[in-house]
């Protein structure tokens, strides 16, 4: 259930204080990944809102989302879309640059990874200021995806990242 992921996201998550700079509070999910038990209770959480909202793919977003999205998309019979950083995928792509607090940052997708009419899951671990989901979100919606739902781990609420997804449903295991 959902309840169990999120005691399992409060005891499995470590927080690094002021990395990678100062100020930022940064959720560590590797001791999530070292624990078996652990890590299946949320690949289980997520695979079932995949179910629930019938995805046919699940789409993760370079790095940390694709150690989610994959053994989702295994799981429960679905593709698997990665969207990844620049100058990574080898065929024709589709890009969106997003502003960061210092710069900018581009991510991309093949242009034929979702056919038109998929219903897609977008997967990360920790949904922030809202613009890697937001990019990330208009690439698929200009593959003529059908985009179900964004699913995140940890949901920072105390950043406004929700109001910059407009009416995208935002699923987070555990919202802080
Ligand atoms: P944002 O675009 O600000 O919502 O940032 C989201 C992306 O940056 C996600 O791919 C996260 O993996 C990563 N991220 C942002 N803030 C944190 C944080 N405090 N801890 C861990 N990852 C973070």
């Amino acid at each position: 259930t959902n309840d169990a992921a999120a005691d399992v996201l409060r005891s499995h998550v470590r927080d690094i204080p002021d990395w990678p700079q100062p100020g930022v509070v940064f959720k560590d999910i590797t001791p999530l990944l070292s624990s078996p038990t652990a890590f299946g209770v949320v690949i289980g959480a997520i695979a079932d809102i995949a179910r629930e909202r019938g995805a046919t793919t699940i789409a993760g977003i370079e790095a940390r989302g694709f150690l989610l999205a994959a053994p989702v998309a295994d799981r429960i019979g679905a593709a698997l879309v990665p969207i990844r950083k620049k100058g990574k995928l080898p065929g024709p792509i589709r890009s969106a640059t997003y502003d960061l607090e210092y710069g900018s940052a581009t991510i991309e997708i093949h242009a034929d990874a979702v056919p038109a009419g998929e219903r897609v899951l977008l997967v990360d671990d920790v949904l922030a200021t809202g613009g890697t989901a937001a990019a990330a979100h208009g690439l698929l919606v200009e593959c003529g995806a059908e985009v179900v739902a964004l699913t995140v781990l940890m949901e920072l609420s105390f950043l406004p990242g929700r109001s910059r997804l407009g009416t995208l449903d935002i699923v987070p295991l555990l919202a802080i």
